[in-house]
């Protein structure tokens, strides 16, 4: 569960953007405008969070992944989510995986490397 900040420490973290909005562009916002540009910034936080989360490789899960390489090893570096962690501890054989994963462990080096295509 996540701790409810007191606003004021917000406002004291956003400080040095406000005093580079007034000292740089000459503008000195309103509280409207910073709880604005707050609220945008937490959506970008948001949004870059569930950009960066690690989602199981397992093909319609959508769980964020906890392990990575471990299971059905054999066949690929696999990420995967506690759920399908656990089924491989318990014998069970690969379900399908996301394509992208597929074509993720098809470019990999026999050095286990990962090239990245731009
Ligand atoms: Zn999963």
């Amino acid at each position: 569960m996540q701790q409810a900040i007191n606003p004021i420490y917000i406002a004291e973290a956003y400080q040095p953007l406000f005093n580079m909005m007034q000292q740089e562009h000459n503008l000195i916002l309103t509280v409207g405008e910073m709880d604005d540009i707050i609220s945008a910034v937490s959506k970008v936080e948001e949004n870059l969070t569930e950009l960066y989360r690690n989602v199981c490789d397992v093909n319609g899960c959508n769980n964020t992944a906890s392990s990575g390489g471990v299971n059905w090893k054999e066949q690929g570096y696999w990420s995967t989510c506690p759920k399908h962690s656990q089924d491989a501890r318990e014998g069970e054989s690969m379900p399908p995986m996301k394509n992208e994963a597929i074509a993720r462990e098809a470019s990999r080096l026999p050095n286990g490397i990962l090239m990245y295509q731009a």
